[in-house]
């Protein structure tokens, strides 16, 4: 017998799939020789200490993947740019251009914002950003 009144609903969760493939935000890529030169060299360096020689800079699991740097899984980069300050000679990450079709600009760091704002604001003044007595 059911009872009256009050009745919760139960709805099963389940995955809904993406009704629009949003590309990746950055495009991540290593220069392959170089990093091979790079595996090469720590592998001699560090006597095949697996743990030393596979660690890399991405704690996004960026290089996770079965081919680590040589095929980044590009999907995962947030864009902190950490492999790049760590090995600038081999790693670029750049905004992808698939994304940038979108329409959609990525918005600047505080620092560079900061800069824009500042230097819109000088703009109207008539003023240069450095100062009331430069020479510029
Ligand atoms: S930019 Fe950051 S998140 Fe992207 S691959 Fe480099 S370390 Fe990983």
């Amino acid at each position: 017998m059911e009872e009256a009144g009050y009745k919760r609903f139960k709805i099963e969760p389940k995955p809904a799939p993406h009704v629009y493939q949003i590309p990746n935000k950055f495009d991540v890529s290593a220069r392959k020789l170089r990093l091979a030169a790079m595996l090469v060299h720590e592998a001699l360096e560090y006597r095949l200490n697996k743990e030393v020689v596979l660690s890399r800079p991405c704690i996004y699991g960026v290089f996770g993947g079965r081919f680590g740097g040589f095929k980044p899984l590009k999907h995962k980069c947030v864009g902190c740019m950490r492999c790049v300050q760590e090995y600038p000679h081999i790693m670029t990450v750049k905004q992808s251009d698939s994304y940038k079709r979108l329409g959609m600009k990525l918005r600047p760091g505080r620092s560079q914002s900061r800069a824009w704002a500042t230097k819109a604001r000088l703009q109207g003044t008539g003023l240069t950003a450095c100062g009331p007595t430069c020479q510029r």
